[in-house]
């Protein structure tokens, strides 16, 4: 067993690390964060240095690596600012189910301009009337002699206000059982790729954190849109967004992960210089037991992301059926431990804890979304116990305890 970051992961993670203390300056945080303004001219950047990406294929100009890497970099971004990094992430999230689907077509048309920090993807799965729920959709697609027709009304899509593509779940077969007949289509943005019909999107306002990104609801009229740009097997879309979500997942826990080491990193600091009764305040065992308590819930939250990381890239075959089982875990206890971690956190700064500048409310704001999206903490509890009760005893004494 080796726990160590090889050489060209320590590397990664040391630039991820320059790069957001580099960029993510103070006040230009402040001013994306109180104007809603996601940071194009930051995220181009870290495109340009190869930050975005690394698991997609070398033909499109990605990394060629792994969800380790991609969690080293997660991790920095939001241990540096949890606004700025969560924003970048979520930018070229969505597109992964390109990198895991699309043809090798496909995968130039969108991922190449997505790696330069060109490009923003969303993908659109909620719906007003399925959020959990996802074994049926309502928005309709429809096959033409010369293209697909969607129609109905998706909510929540990260990124509305400014993605170049969304990836778009939508019931083919309504005669379908649950969980069926649905399929995933690449929608653009630029009009012109639309055969007829439109799309309208509608801001949705007043979010609690993720003040960097937009949240969209979209709606579709008859948008044709070319075959070309079916993703994936027709009919198996539910199957492509949840492979889609193993590995999603594990990068969102390392959103919540690199949330709560930043705001442990701002309460050692301020325990330390922080003087009440003449002493530091790190001294009154109260918040001392606290900071180490913080401290030992965020090194198993790390390896256990880590863990997470290394079975998408590395499982082997005895363990690949139980990588649903480990993403889940992740995605629930990451954010859950952080939100604990992050409102420590604010005890330990006392009042100054409450406000915009200490950034640590700002931390719990923002980490309180990674226990909602993507599957919430329920949910991910509903696929443990229904992993739990189906696998044999034995392989969960001998392979997995
Ligand atoms: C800021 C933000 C960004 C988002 N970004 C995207 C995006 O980019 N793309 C996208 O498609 N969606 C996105 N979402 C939607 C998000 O994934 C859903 O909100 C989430 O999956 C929950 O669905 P819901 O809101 O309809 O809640 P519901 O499904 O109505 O759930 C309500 C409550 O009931 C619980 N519940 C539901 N079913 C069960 C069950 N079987 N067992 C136990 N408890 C259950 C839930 O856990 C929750 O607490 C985003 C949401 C937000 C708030």
């Amino acid at each position: 067993m080796d726990f160590s970051l090889t050489k060209e992961q320590k590397d990664i993670k040391k630039a991820a690390a320059e790069f957001a203390r580099g960029e993510f300056r103070p006040e230009v945080v402040l001013e994306c964060e109180l104007d809603h303004r996601f940071p194009r001219e930051i995220y181009k950047k870290a495109g340009e240095l190869g930050f975005i990406g690394l698991d997609y294929p070398e033909e499109v100009g990605g990394g060629g690596l792994g969800v380790m890497e991609n969690v080293l970099v997660i991790e920095e971004f939001c241990k540096a600012d949890s606004g700025m990094g969560m924003a970048i992430h979520l930018a070229y999230l969505p597109a992964k189910i390109v990198r895991i689907f699309g043809t090798p077509r496909q995968q130039q048309k969108f991922l190449a301009p997505l790696v330069r920090g060109d490009w923003v993807s969303a993908v659109s799965f909620t719906e007003p009337n399925h959020g959990s729920d996802l074994t049926r959709m309502e928005t309709t697609l429809e096959e033409h002699e010369d293209g697909f027709v969607l129609n109905g009304t998706k909510v929540f899509t990260t990124n509305g206000g400014y993605a170049d593509f969304f990836i778009v779940l939508a019931q083919e077969d309504p005669d379908a059982g649950p969980g069926k007949g649905m399929t995933t289509i690449l929608v653009e943005r630029d009009s012109s790729s639309w055969l007829g019909g439109k799309m309208e999107i509608n801001e949705i306002s007043g979010k609690m954190g993720l003040k960097m990104t937009s949240s969209s609801e979209l709606v579709f009229h008859d948008l044709k849109i070319a075959k070309e740009n079916i993703l994936g097997e027709r009919g198996r879309g539910l199957l492509n967004v949840l492979d889609f979500l193993d590995e999603s997942r594990i990068e969102i826990g390392a959103q919540a992960l690199g949330n709560c080491e930043g705001a442990f990193l701002k309460a050692l600091s301020h325990a330390k210089e922080r003087t009440q009764f003449q002493r530091p305040i790190i001294d009154f065992q109260g918040i001392g037991h606290k900071v180490a308590r913080m401290w030992s819930r965020i090194q198993s939250l790390k390896w256990l992301n880590y863990y997470g990381a290394w079975l998408c890239d590395h499982s082997p075959e005895r363990l690949s059926g139980v990588i649903p089982l480990f993403t889940s875990v992740v995605k629930h206890h990451v954010p859950e431990t952080a939100k604990a971690i992050i409102d420590d956190s604010i005890t330990v700064f006392g009042g100054y804890g409450y406000f915009l500048d200490q950034e640590v409310e700002r931390r719990y704001r923002d980490n309180r979304i990674a226990e909602i999206y993507e599957g919430t903490v329920e949910v991910q509890l509903n696929n443990i116990t229904r992993i739990l009760k189906n696998l044999n005893p034995g392989f969960i004494d001998a392979e997995l305890l």
